[in-house]
This record gives structure tokens, sequence and C-alpha cells, in this order.
């Protein structure tokens, strides 16, 4: 066991590897800790594992985990965290926009009798678009979901080990790790920090997937974009009963002839695009549910420090 151990899953990040290690090793001598820092390489298409081979080599508590291919960074993640061995476990992004000076101010608080410590960044640099769309998507995320995630609060946090099997614990294969950490609850102190750009190498992230992230949180947590499937359906049908008197109504007391082709064509293609939305929240779930029924691993290894001298897999 060491005191600490700091886990950091790495796509492609060439560039700043030398920049973090050095920075990694300068912060956490500081601290006066043992520790181990638990390098993941997610099946990285660059020179990423190469580095990583060599910074093991020369030092002893750089560890690493090589994924058999790119698995995304949750997974890398849950790598990381399952291979780490520290009574705590600091989480952190190979970019340098989660600074390890930070650890210095987060560490005390676990100390404190917290089990988590979550960094929360402000938004200074990001683009106002983007901004003004993660606000407005956390407020409706916290209104939708059974768990409170916070604006500006990311995966850069340290773990309890406590907290750490608990999240291990945690088995599903859609890891939407922002809301499993707010999950699995227990004592958690939050320390801010101003937001610094990436150092090299370029964002994983397009717009698509901030999207595709963000229906991930939604639909991760609970089941009620299906409960408003079911109000949005009867509403429509009261709305559709109402007009339907209406227009009966209109036709008996005032004589007036039943409108047709416009209203019918619109109601018709309405609805078509309705039910398709529904269809697609059912099915979303019904994927998800076949996702877990496979039971497949998170992630699979192909190579680490420790199979590295025995030869052959991890
Ligand atoms: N990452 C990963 N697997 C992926 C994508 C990203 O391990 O498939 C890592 C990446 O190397 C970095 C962290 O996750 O350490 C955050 O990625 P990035 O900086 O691209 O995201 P952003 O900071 O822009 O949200
Ligand atoms: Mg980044």
């Amino acid at each position: 066991m060491v005191d600490l151990s700091v886990v950091v899953p790495c796509y492609n990040e060439e560039p700043v590897l030398d920049r973090l290690v050095a920075s990694l090793t300068a912060e956490l001598t500081d601290l006066g800790r043992d520790f181990e820092v638990v390098l993941v390489d997610d099946g990285s298409a660059d020179r990423t594992l190469e580095i990583l081979r060599r910074v093991s080599q020369e030092d002893p508590r750089f560890r690493y985990v090589s994924l058999s291919r790119n698995f995304g960074k949750e997974a890398a993640m849950l790598a990381g965290l399952s291979r780490s061995r520290g009574d705590a476990v600091a989480i952190l992004d190979a970019d340098l926009q989660h600074p390890p000076e930070l650890l210095a101010r987060m560490l005390p608080f676990l100390e404190e009798g917290n089990q988590q410590v979550v960094a929360r960044r402000n938004r200074v640099g990001d683009s106002r678009v983007r901004t003004w769309l993660s606000r407005g998507y956390y407020r409706a995320m916290n209104r939708l979901s059974d768990v409170d995630l916070e604006d500006g609060v990311g995966d850069f946090r340290v773990l309890s080990r406590e907290a750490v099997e608990a999240v291990l614990s945690l088995g599903e294969v859609n890891r939407f790790s922002k809301g499993l950490f707010a999950w699995i609850g227990f004592r958690t102190a939050v320390v801010d920090y101003e937001n610094v750009s990436r150092e090299g190498g370029e964002t994983k992230w397009r717009l698509r997937d901030l999207v595709n992230y963000g229906v991930d949180g939604i639909m991760s947590f609970n089941t009620r974009p299906l409960r408003l499937a079911i109000y949005l359906g009867a509403l429509v049908s009261l709305v559709a009963v109402l007009y339907g008197l209406w227009v009966l109504g209109d036709a008996i007391w005032h004589g007036n002839p039943v409108p047709g082709y416009v209203t019918l064509i619109c109601a018709v293609v309405w609805f078509g695009g309705l039910q398709m939305v529904l269809l697609g929240v059912i099915g979303e779930y019904v994927g998800r549910i076949y996702a877990e029924t496979k039971h497949r691993p998170h992630f699979l290894v192909a190579e680490s420090s420790e199979s590295v001298g025995r030869g052959g897999a991890a």
C-alpha cells in the first residue's frame, strides 16, 4: 500500500506526457508522502505507450496499464482505479488541465473526514456559447435526474479507499462517471480552482461527443424521460379530443364545413415525428439493457508495467 495513487487516463497524449511526469514528480515529492502514479494508455495511436514504458522503467513509482484498444475515458479511469493501491486515489487528466499543485490543497480535506474531495473549475477561457449551454444542461439535468451534478465539477477528484471501492462496485457498462461519483455519496468537499487551457495536444471532444455525453447523463440515472413520454402522450391526446369536439360543435351549431387538409397533414406529420422521438427514448433504454446483459468486461488490458518482465498478458 502507498499513501496516494494518482490515476491518469492518457489517449494520444504524447505532446504533454513529459511535462506531466515532471510536474507530477515535483508536486508529489513536495507532498512528502509515499505515492504511485498509474498511467493508463487508452489504446493511443501515437507514441504514448512507448513513453509510458520508458517513464515506468526510469521511476518504478510510475506504473502503467495499456488497454487493448481505445475504450474511452470512463473505462480508462476504471482500469486505473482498479489497479490503484493507495489509501487515497486522485484522478486527473494528462493534459495538465487538472493542475497537480491543487492536490496539496485537496488532500487536507480528506484527512478531515471527507471521502471525496472534488475540484470545481470556473469557466474562464471557455467560449460563451459553451458556458451557456453547459449551465442550461446542468439545470435541466438536475431537474430530471436523481443525482445532483454541479457545473464545473468533473473527474478531477481525490477519493478515499472506501469511495474507490464503492465506485468499483458499480458494475454498469454505461459509465457516466460524473453521475457515478455523485451517486456513491459520502462526505464530499469542494475545492475551487481557476480554469486552465490544455498544455498541448488537442481535446478529444467534438460537439457530437458532448451532445451524446449529455444524453448519456440524463439516461443513465433514471427513467424519467419515459415518464415524460407518458405525460406528453396524455397531453397530446387530450388536446386532440378537445379539438375534435370543437370542430364537431362548430359544424353542428354554425354549420361550418369541417376544415380538413392542412390540419390533417400537420397532425399526421407532427404525430409521426412525436412517435419516432418517443420510440427513440424507449429504444435508448432497451439498447442500454442489451449492453448490460452482455456482461462484457469494461476494458481489456494488453500490457502493463507488471506484465513486462514476466512476459505475456497482464
Ligand atoms: N481520454 C482517454 N480516452 C479517450 C479520450 C480521452 O483516456 O478516449 C483522456 C485524455 O487523454 C485526457 C482526459 O481523458 O487525459 C480528458 O480528455 P480531453 O482533455 O480530451 O477532454 P477535455 O479536457 O477537453 O474535456
Ligand atoms: Mg482536457
